[in-house]
């Protein structure tokens, strides 16, 4: 098919092209896995700036990781013939609402040098808050509170608009007010959390009209790729964004009525009750106008519910930007016959779906393959021989990756890796700036870019160790909560009286002059030796050198890599806004390495080969969702193995083991029920390749594998399961007598699965 128009249109098919050129009013591309939404999106952007509609500062796209943003980036270049000269506004939700943040913090009680705070900063500060109101953190957990303030944010709710009903839950009803004082805490602290990179700039652009207006203008076009995962907070965001820039107030689905609001307090979806406009200015009738906002996604890969995520922002779309222009993609690129055919009957056992059509035209290729082990490690020495052999057949390690359900399971895989001496790298994992050593030495720097930064201050006034211990740091907080000024500050002026030994106060002494000496320094010295010399007149540097223990050596490494790191960037300040914000690595990003990463790390992302390992029971679909969220879970945990399987291109292989240590502890597991919601024609099983131990135990060999009906069983008998524990304790799973100790082993092995961060990215 002759093709007219610029190069980068070719080959796009019809629908594909159709969304690329609707340039005007809002668009949402509905489609499945593999058909081109981020294609089209990169197409789309390629095709606004050749067609000269705007200039790459005046489009707003966001990508769901940094990672993706790059990717997109390369791609345009691609596309155009030529680097494309700066995208600013290319990013993450986080990076971008954190960069207008960063522009009016002053209008958040904030200065512009603010310190984004993680999960880990996030709870000590709210340790120290319960301490303060003298509540039992063993009782109500700070990490509890920290998920309730998260929930809240996501849902676009500041501490006024929590219904009461909800805030009631934590500590007999000091929810509500422990959230704003935490609010209160990070503005003394000069600090946000990645909520209130969203909710704040939300409330800016409501009490500032002027302001919204300004980006209002300056955004031309809005492109959001993985729409089906925004949150409330996100569609708020966007929605105020997507405006045409007028006076007129908007009726904005979402804004909460002030907290007199009782009748809907408990229910979970308050936030989403559409009601009136808060009372701002102008005529509120009016429908506002929408300007170009092109949103792509699949609510069949919807999985960060448990992350607040609303799939119904993608399904209320057409509601919610009037005059939408709907289009379906129904080819898939991507994958073969056989996997998109699994896939495809996977996903078709949920309920509550759009339904598509997907179809490839490619050939039907290798079936999707099950094989089961004895136990984990036979699984991680199976799939390492695998690759071996993909290796040696001259395919790239670029082109595999592991999806695991839980973190916890890569280890094994590193272990294994480390052994064949496989290079891999690690997406979205326990990330580098984490490990305690780099955490001390951003510690340093952090409080040298923002004084007020009290949380990095206490975690390195006394590492390494100087005489200050619990009782000194009591003391700081004392005088700096009477005083309301920042750590930092009351141990200058703490230092000046008797109130401590004179021991303590000379190295507080010693500790002040030190940051005034590095901060006047911080003008004229490059942000990379200011790093070193810290590093090394604070003494920590030698603090590791003196340590005996087994991995002090690579901590002096790691320390050395994240000078070296810094390069990157123009100055201190950059570089840890970076950091803050970094929420996916690529670990020597142009080796030839195998890919390790969680399901929910793997959205968008795809490789010719696939491993599919821990498909068992409690593990995935994972016990804790299920528990929490019975069906609901249970759909998002099948929308998971559906992302896992649509992320091959060629090869499909899933695992499962029969044992599972977790903690030390040995578990017998049974196979995931989604295997049994495969259909047998596009399914091969075979035999492990890590070793015959599956093989070799008696009851259950190969002969269990004729058991085809295991295909066939419908989804409330699984046959995987059923043919499992006959054979194994010879009764059925729902069959009563015989399974308790079953039932009981399966579930201790779960207990420690948790949908945390442990699952996500
Ligand atoms: P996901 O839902 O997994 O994010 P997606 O819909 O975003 O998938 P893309 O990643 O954009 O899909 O595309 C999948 C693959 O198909 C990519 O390799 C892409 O380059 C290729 N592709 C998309 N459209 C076409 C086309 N018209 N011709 C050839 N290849 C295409
Ligand atoms: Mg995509």
């Amino acid at each position: 098919r002759a093709s007219v128009g610029p190069k980068y249109l070719a080959g796009l098919n019809p629908e594909q092209r159709d969304a690329v050129e609707t340039l005007d009013g809002p668009v949402l591309v509905l489609a499945g896995a593999g058909t081109g939404k981020t294609r089209v999106l990169t197409t789309r952007i390629a095709h606004i700036l050749s067609q000269g509609r705007a200039r790459p500062a005046e489009i707003l796209s966001v990508t769901f990781t940094n990672k993706a943003a790059r990717e997109m980036k390369h791609r345009l270049g691609q596309m155009l013939g030529h680097a494309v000269e700066g995208m600013p506004w290319l990013g993450t939700f986080h990076s971008i609402g954190g960069r207008i943040l960063r522009t009016h913090a002053e209008l958040a009680q904030l200065k512009s040098n603010f310190t984004v705070l993680d999960t880990d900063d996030q709870v000590r500060l709210l340790k120290q808050l319960l301490q303060a109101d003298n509540i039992d953190d063993k009782r109500w957990p700070a990490r509890m509170l920290a998920g309730l303030i998260d929930g809240w944010k996501n849902r676009g709710l500041t501490p006024s608009q929590v219904p009461p009903g909800e805030a009631a839950v934590f500590a007999n009803g000091k929810g509500g007010k422990l959230y704003a004082s935490y609010q209160e805490r990070l503005k003394i602290l000069n600090a946000a959390d990645f909520g209130d990179l969203l909710l704040e700039d939300i409330r800016i652009f409501r009490e500032h009209p002027d302001i919204l207006r300004q980006y209002q203008q300056r955004f031309k076009y809005i492109l959001v790729d993985e729409y089906q995962d925004t949150n409330v907070a996100q569609y708020l965001w966007l929605r105020l964004l997507s405006q045409a820039p007028s006076l007129t107030s908007p009726r904005v689905r979402g804004e909460v009525a002030s907290q007199g609001d009782e009748g809907e307090g408990d229910s979970p979806s308050a936030a989403l009750v559409e009601t009136p406009p808060l009372p701002a200015s102008g005529a509120r009738e009016q429908a506002p106008h929408i300007k170009n906002i092109c949103c792509v996604g699949d609510d069949d890969q919807s999985i960060y519910g448990w992350r607040g995520a609303e799939v119904d922002n993608i399904l209320r779309f057409e509601h919610d930007f009037p005059g939408a222009k709907v289009i379906r993609l129904e080819r898939n690129y991507r994958s073969t016959g056989h996997i998109l055919a699994a896939a495809s009957h996977l996903i078709a056992h949920n309920e509550g779906r759009l339904g598509k059509t997907l179809r490839t035209e490619d050939q039907d290729g290798e079936k999707v393959t099950v094989t089961g082990s004895w136990d984990s490690e036979e699984e991680a020495r199976g799939i390492g021989e695998e690759i071996e052999q993909i290796q040696r057949k001259g395919e790239k390690l670029n082109e595999i990756a592991i999806l695991v359900r839980a973190s916890y399971q890569m280890r094994e895989f590193e272990d294994r890796f480390v052994t064949l001496g496989l290079p891999y790298r690690v997406i979205g994992g326990p990330r580098f700036y984490e490990r305690a050593e780099i955490r001390d030495a951003l510690a340093y720097l952090r409080v040298i870019n923002s004084p007020a930064d009290d949380l990095a201050f206490e975690r390195i006034v006394n590492v390494p160790k100087r005489g200050l211990g619990d009782a000194t740091v009591q003391m700081l907080h004392d005088h700096a909560r009477k005083r309301r000024i920042p750590l930092f500050e009351a141990a200058r002026a703490v230092v000046d009286t008797d109130e401590l030994k004179p021991k303590a106060r000379g190295s507080l002494r010693e500790v002040v002059a030190q940051f005034d000496r590095w901060r006047a320094q911080r003008e004229v010295t490059a942000h990379t030796d200011l790093a070193q010399i810290v590093l090394d007149e604070s003494g920590y540097t030698e603090m590791w050198q003196k340590d005996r223990s087994a991995d002090a050596a690579g901590r002096l490494e790691n320390l050395k890599e994240l000078v070296r790191s810094m390069e990157e960037f123009e100055n201190l300040q950059g570089f840890l806004e970076h950091i803050s914000l970094v929420m996916d690595r690529d670990s020597g990003a142009d080796e030839d390495a195998v890919s390790l990463m969680t399901l929910h790390s793997a959205k968008g992302l795809e490789f010719d080969n696939v491993f599919l390992p821990g498909w068992e029971e409690g593990l995935f679909p994972s016990q804790r969702t299920l528990d929490e969220q019975g069906r609901a879970g249970l759909e998002e945990e099948r929308r998971l193995g559906h992302v896992g399987l649509t992320r091959a291109r060629r090869r499909a292989m899933i695992y499962f083991a029969t044992n599972r240590r977790i903690h030390g502890t040995w578990s017998t597991t049974i196979p995931s029920r989604f295997l049994d919601e495969l259909p047998a024609a596009n399914v091969e099983i075979t035999e492990s390749k890590g070793g015959s131990a599956w093989g070799g135990t008696g009851g259950y060999g190969a002969s269990r594998f004729d058991d085809m009906e295991a295909f066939g069983s419908t989804y409330s008998t699984p046959g995987w399961q059923r043919a499992q524990a006959n054979r194994n304790r010879g009764g059925g799973r729902n069959g009563g007598g015989g399974s308790g100790g079953f039932e009981e082993q399966t579930s201790s092995f779960t207990s420690s699965a948790s949908p945390g961060p442990d699952f996500g990215s």
